[in-house]
């Protein structure tokens, strides 16, 4: 099977599942996920403080509908489990329709799609329709019931580390807390799965590790549990959005200028000159976390559609239509591409940070200059010496020096041959 269509298949079997920021849902998917790569799944408590937050109650759910006065179910959660509100507290009962409305969701705009909505931190519950079959709805006794349990239970993630040479890491993440939505959190979630089994079998100079997370909760317990990792962390993604047809967005990190911006910015110019690049703002995914003041990390996020800048957006019409094998297939295919451009990218360390080293003395710095590839070269020298502070490979000097790579090898050569150079 192609990378295209198996990311696909894998999207198929999870879109049924009702996921949720806890509960049986996430442990299912995990489960599925499980049989691509050995994933470890971890479960917080109830109640545990995480920073500023607390780990909420669990829930699960198992049945709800709306009936009509003959009996009818006009809304049934079997069927579509966008339906009932994300965290609905369980009700059973006889309402008429001006008390019902207090508890129906609709998107007027997209008057045929069901919107998403969740009430996570209110205790509230409701039920999620069509504008077309809210506004249809006859002035009648309806029976709604939502079978569902919330009460103290854990927060479920998955994780999952590759191993490779150096314990400095790559971070790749993206949230499993959306019930049936592709594109948002569905294709992630394959694309992650299907990255880490294929990096699994691979010789990595880097260690890789993934999460699988309730977006927000998710990724604050996570950053609270794991505060001795962070510091490993030298490159990261948050992915999501990747299965639809649009052109490619990325998110920078907050610092704007880290290793992991440069490559995704370099691959993407150069393979799809028409991809967006954002400044980052503190909204949209897991980035915000990460990315928060205390850890400012270098990790930035990768979609093709925008976060929320999309019809289809958290609504019934984010299914299995919305996206395809192709644009899974390349989305992927560019994080390839990434991995290697981070696994083979060359980083020299001076040592000699303190100020310029004297070139002079060394034979390095020409007396007599004038002609332009001499000038060339001595800035080459300048511009390694500045950059190479473990944090920019030849690449990314070549690319912000504007000197062709054939100068910047040379001149790294003369500086490794001077002691004033080392690899990394
Ligand atoms: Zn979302």
């Amino acid at each position: 099977m192609n990378s295209g269509d198996e990311l696909y298949s894998l999207i198929n079997r999870l879109y049924p599942i009702c996921r949720s920021i806890t509960g049986d849902g996430v442990r299912e998917s995990l489960q599925i996920i499980g049989e691509y790569i050995p994933i470890q799944v971890h479960e917080v408590k109830s109640g545990t403080k995480v920073f500023d937050w607390t780990v909420p109650e669990e829930w699960n759910i198992y049945d709800a509908f709306i009936k009509n006065s003959r009996g009818d179910k006009i809304i049934d959660f079997k069927e579509l489990n966008l339906h009932v509100l994300n965290y609905s507290i369980p009700v059973d009962e006889k309402i008429g329709l001006e008390k019902l409305k207090e508890h129906l969701f609709t998107d007027p705009q997209h008057p045929e799609w069901v919107p998403y909505r969740t009430s996570y931190h209110n205790k509230n519950w409701g039920f999620c329709m069509s504008h077309n079959q809210f506004t249809g709805l006859n002035d009648e006794v309806y029976e709604v019931k939502i079978d569902s349990v919330l009460k103290p239970g854990s927060l479920t993630y998955g994780e999952y580390l590759i191993k490779g040479k150096t314990d400095l890491e790559v971070l790749f993440t993206c949230h499993i807390c959306h019930p049936s939505l592709c594109d948002d959190n569905l294709s992630g979630i394959s694309i992650a799965a299907r990255l880490a089994r294929e990096l699994s079998n691979m010789k990595l100079k880097y260690s890789y590790r993934f999460l699988f997370i309730p977006g927000t909760i998710g990724s604050i317990t996570w950053l609270s549990l794991n505060q001795d990792k962070v510091n490993n962390i030298r490159y990261g993604l948050v992915l999501t959005l990747l299965g639809d047809e649009s052109k490619f967005h990325y998110k920078k990190s907050r610092r704007g200028n880290s290793e992991i911006d440069r490559i995704v910015i370099r691959l993407l110019k150069d393979k799809y000159p028409d991809s967006e690049f954002i400044e980052f703002y503190p909204y949209g995914y897991d980035e915000r976390q990460f990315c928060s003041p205390a850890f400012n990390l270098p990790v930035g996020r990768l979609s093709r559609s925008n976060h929320g800048e999309f019809p289809e957006y958290h609504t019934s019409a984010d299914n299995l239509a919305f996206i395809a094998p192709k644009y899974l297939s390349e989305s992927y295919e560019l994080l390839l591409a990434i991995v290697d451009e981070i696994e083979s990218g060359e980083k020299y360390l001076s040592l000699n940070p303190e100020c310029e080293p004297q070139l002079g003395k060394r034979g390095l710095f020409k007396k007599i200059g004038g002609q332009s590839e001499t000038k060339d070269f001595q800035m080459a020298l300048l511009w390694i010496l500045n950059l190479s502070d473990g944090e920019h490979s030849l690449k990314d000097i070549s690319e912000q020096s504007c000197l062709g790579s054939s100068i910047i090898y040379a001149a790294k050569d003369a500086l490794v041959d001077a002691g004033l150079l080392i690899k990394m």
